[in-house]
């Protein structure tokens, strides 16, 4: 077996006996990505060379010192492109490292590039990508999910132990579950996004994409904690996560919310559900079903309040300050006009338009402030939930993976993708999606939704349901020749 399909916490502890080097793990990752990158195409950019000298120069074993990883290219990383998958950002260097990653440096990890999203993080599929879709590893033919597709179909074929992402609405969920890995959206606040780039700034949140929950864990507890970079980063203690990994939930509440096995749901991702809640209930967990009421109403919301933030973040790109510009243009206005419809791709043009419109005088009463009260109303249903609940199991997605092509042109269909996902992120709580079965060979995941802060109770679940049902265990075929 080779070092590049084993998890963080397992080549830690080879790290520790001395039996490997992090060089070791570094060229085996990079041998991977050789072998399986022009299909799986997760990266966009691969700094092998970087990657081999920083190995080289670390010891390994403490932490996640040596381990390989790669980070989804909205996170900028100095003096390495960050393109955000756009063409307005194609030749952008960041003079500065996002929180996040200056504490992986600090951490010692190895860094081994970029990974490819949608462009500024709008989609489900990393279809959106400027520059090329990747591929889901379970199947060539289908979509990896998105928008942190590269994120994660990079982490189910092992070429990289772990990876980050970002999730405004399920970007790092939602592509979790198609590609069988674990996905941790935290808490907002959890995690400081600093130097992220913007998307929907009140929704955006940094998490991690692991092998398993473990991983999870280990990963979480170095990118969370208070960023004096960061406004709405929170000023509180961050647990032990590993602590929460006891493999018990004995007496744990969990909360089954109709509203997400509705029509829409398919048939056998929903029994693949049941049978995982059978498991908890075996392991002594009390599982109830129960209602979150405005569930329907949380997408409309989202469409509004996303477009209306990435209108006015996504202002800056003018071709003055940053990436791209239209030398041709003779006068200012001009050049704002033709470097953005240059730069900018159908799906990123489409939410500023939308959101500009939400935002214009006369319509925001009627769609932005609206949309506000209902996210109001979607945080007070999750708050009662929580007042009866530890955590609330849902579906991740309403299906497995899709194809690649099945919903470019059915920009409705491609937003119900995200319909177990994004009404955590208007709440702010945290959610992790986990491997817990199969549909015709690809992967279905669950969702696993908690407090405020709670990360270690969904842990502690998500640890539990891991430990009794192997699942993980399962690795994608990509033969090599
Ligand atoms: N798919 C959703 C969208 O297109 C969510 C994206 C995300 O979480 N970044 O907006």
């Amino acid at each position: 077996m080779s070092l590049c399909s084993l998890t963080v916490h397992e080549l830690v502890t080879l790290l520790q006996r001395r039996e490997v080097s992090p060089l070791e793990i570094a060229t085996s990752c990079l041998q991977r990505i050789e072998a399986v990158d022009a299909r799986v195409r997760a990266f966009l950019t691969v700094t092998a060379e970087q990657a081999l000298e920083h190995a080289r120069a670390i010891e390994g074993g403490r932490g996640l010192a040596g381990i390989p990883a790669a980070v989804k290219d909205n996170l900028c990383t100095r003096g390495v492109r960050t393109t955000c998958a756009s063409r307005i950002l194609e030749n952008f260097v960041p003079p500065y490292d996002a929180t996040v990653v200056a504490r992986l440096v600090q951490a010692q990890v190895v860094s081994l590039g970029k990974l490819n999203m949608d462009e500024f993080a709008m989609g489900s599929s990393t279809e959106n990508s400027a520059f090329f879709p990747t591929r889901n590893p379970w199947d060539l033919e289908r979509v990896p999910g998105g928008s942190s597709g590269g994120s994660a179909a990079a982490v189910a074929a092992d070429e990289v132990i772990f990876a980050l992402g970002s999730d405004t609405g399920g970007s790092i969920r939602q592509p979790a579950a198609f590609c069988g890995v674990v996905g941790m959206k935290p808490t907002y606040g959890r995690v400081s996004r600093f130097g992220l780039v913007a998307f929907a700034s009140s929704l955006d949140q940094v998490g991690c994409l692991t092998k398993d929950v473990t991983d999870c864990a280990m990963v979480l507890q170095v990118i969370s904690g208070f960023d004096p970079m960061d406004s709405t980063s929170a000023r509180m203690e961050v647990p032990d996560y590993t602590a929460a990994l006891t493999g018990e939930v004995k007496g744990m509440k969990i909360g089954v919310p109709r509203e997400y096995f509705g029509e829409g749901v398919d048939g056998a991702v929903k029994e693949v559900l049941q049978r995982a809640l059978q498991q908890f209930e075996a392991l002594g967990a009390v599982v109830e079903e129960t209602s979150l009421p405005h569930t329907e109403y949380a997408l409309p919301a989202y469409y509004i309040l996303a477009p209306a933030e990435a209108s006015s973040n996504l202002a800056r790109f003018d071709g003055v300050r940053y990436g791209l510009r239209d030398e041709t243009a003779d006068n200012l206005l001009d050049m704002y006009g033709s470097t953005r419809a240059r730069g900018f791709g159908p799906e990123v043009k489409r939410r500023i338009m939308l959101g500009t419109y939400a935002l214009s005088s006369g319509y925001y009463d009627a769609y932005y402030l609206k949309a506000m009260r209902v996210r109001r109303l979607v945080k007070e249903d999750f708050d009662r939930a929580f007042a009866r609940y530890d955590v609330l199991v849902t579906p991740t997605a309403p299906t497995v993976a899709f194809r690649l092509n099945e919903k470019v042109d059915d920009v409705l269909a491609m937003y119900m993708s995200d319909i177990a996902t994004i009404p955590v992120n208007l709440a702010g709580i945290p959610a992790v999606s986990i491997p817990c079965g199969f549909v015709q060979g690809l992967p279905v995941g669950m969702q696993v939704m908690g407090r405020p802060f709670g990360e270690a109770d969904l842990l502690r679940a998500a640890y539990a349901f891991e430990q009794h049902t192997g699942i993980r265990a399962l690795k994608p075929g990509l033969e090599v020749a």
